[in-house]
């Protein structure tokens, strides 16, 4: 019986939101503030084959930086305020967008992981390029 039968399972994007177990939504992801726990406290779900890396990093730098950098150009455009206003506002802006959103970007990569089952590519044959034992 799959996972998807005895569970009601969030959509990545609510196990995301909820940064809640991507199995049985309700258990906690997280150990602290983006330490991984080993496994879900409700359903038990090992929470091993997640692996989201420095995506959860990129997307909100990325994401973060792009709609911020844009505000800052168009307040320094529309109004050119002195440079201090721009470090009251766009550092903070920036360090408070990426921690806010960093939990919830990293919790619906690692239920994406878990709902399309994505895992580290692996090879299947070490032998030569032309080399097919099936041809022998
Ligand atoms: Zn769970």
């Amino acid at each position: 019986m799959a996972d998807q039968d005895i569970y009601d399972s969030p959509t990545p994007i609510q196990a995301g939101l909820k940064c809640c177990c991507p199995r049985c939504g309700e258990g906690k992801l997280y150990a602290g503030f983006l330490k991984l726990a080993p496994k879900c406290d409700r359903c038990g779900l090992d929470y091993g084959f997640a692996d989201p890396a420095d995506g959860p990093a990129f997307f909100v730098m990325s994401g973060v930086g792009i709609v911020v950098t844009a505000v800052f150009a168009w307040v320094e455009i529309m109004y050119q305020p002195p440079v201090w206003v721009h470090f009251v506002t766009t550092f903070p802006a920036l360090i408070i967008g990426c921690l806010a959103t960093l939990r919830p970007v990293k919790a619906w990569l690692v239920a994406s992981q878990y709902i399309n089952k994505a895992e580290e590519g692996r090879f299947e044959s070490l032998g030569r390029h032309d080399y097919d034992p099936r041809r022998l």
